[in-house]
């Protein structure tokens, strides 16, 4: 009996629609009950994981599945977590793909004076990325406090919980509509589809070895 292979990607949210057309169009089909977590594809040996966003790069690199699709924004600050506290942090990198952009970005208030990022030595930033803006901090040589928060970044500077913000913007509208100006981009992202770093029995191996090119010619028609 072949082995199934599970991947990975969001339950609902800016990436879900995306990666299961994605999937689709490799020729993988899903009927997707909403309430279920996992979803057997109806034309290949493959189960999908239906899940939060934030779950994916872990599960992967706990080998708890096969692949995943998830922003780069995510991958990257879970792994920085994961490895400033001990966890499993590899997988390997397959594609990046070409849905799901965006930046991270630090904003200020309106009527904030910024002209440099120096200006934002000793203020408090809100982000729900602490490691990804502590690294870019750090390399600028600026030292400002993060604000943890799990949602709600931009209405933090309104509520007195912080100067400034670092959040994800695509088209700018949700800061302008908060009365934040976007300064400086820290992280730019578009959705990956990762793969578990373990080694894969034969059979795994050779379906992703037959996704990967149904993939790119997915993407180059896209184009
Ligand atoms: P979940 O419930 O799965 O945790 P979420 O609210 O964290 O969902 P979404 O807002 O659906 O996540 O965003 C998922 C991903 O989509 C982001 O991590 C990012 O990679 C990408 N993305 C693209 N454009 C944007 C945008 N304008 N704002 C936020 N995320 C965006
Ligand atoms: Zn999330």
């Amino acid at each position: 009996m072949t082995e199934r292979l599970t991947i990975a990607i969001q339950k609902s949210g800016r990436l879900s629609k995306e990666s299961l057309a994605l999937l689709n169009a490799c020729g993988v089909k899903f009927s997707i009950n909403e309430a279920r977590l996992i979803a057997h594809s109806t034309s290949h040996p493959i189960d999908l994981l239906r899940v939060r966003d934030d779950d994916i790069p872990g599960l992967v690199m706990d080998g708890v599945v096969d692949l995943g699709l998830v922003g780069e924004n995510v991958l990257e600050e879970v792994r920085l977590e994961r490895e400033a506290v001990g966890d499993a942090a590899d997988y390997k990198n397959l594609r990046a793909l070409d849905f799901g952009g965006c930046r991270l970005s630090i904003a200020v208030p309106r009527e904030t004076p910024f002209n440099k990022l120096s200006d934002l030595n000793g203020k408090r930033i809100a982000s729900t990325y602490p490691y990804l803006l502590q690294r870019y901090l750090k390399e600028n040589g600026v030292a400002a406090k993060n604000v943890n928060l799990t949602g709600s970044v931009e209405v933090a500077p309104r509520a007195g919980l912080a100067d400034a913000v670092c959040d994800l913007v695509s088209t700018g509208a949700t800061l302008e509509a908060n009365g934040l100006e976007e300064k400086e981009v820290i992280f730019r992202s578009t959705a990956q589809l990762i793969q578990c770093n373990d080694t894969l029995s034969a059979d795994k191996q050779a379906m992703i070895d037959q996704l990967l090119p149904r993939i790119d010619g997915v993407q180059l028609a896209k184009e």
